[in-house]
């Protein structure tokens, strides 16, 4: 693929191009890369559906009894030896 404002190879696909420095690639390619990234990976994130904010309260949440779980396991666990 060559850049599409110098036309310089970029064979490694870079995100910026390597010759001008402008953006190599069309805003389809970005869309990719956006998806293969940390957040694109992610399926408990329901971007249409569930605000950013009720995201976070839900997480944080979920993180708090997660830990309850823990310790309660550890006190048992404790308990036992
Ligand atoms: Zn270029």
């Amino acid at each position: 693929m060559n850049c599409k404002h110098c036309e310089a190879p970029n064979r490694e696909g870079w995100f910026y191009c390597k010759t001008c420095g402008k953006r190599a690639s069309s805003r389809k390619f970005t869309n990719i890369m956006f998806m293969r990234s940390e957040v694109g990976k992610r399926t408990d994130i329901e971007f249409s559906t569930t605000s950013m904010d009720k995201h976070i309260a839900k997480v944080t949440k979920d993180k708090k009894i997660r830990q309850a779980k823990v310790w309660e396991d550890r006190v048992r666990q404790a308990s036992i030896n």
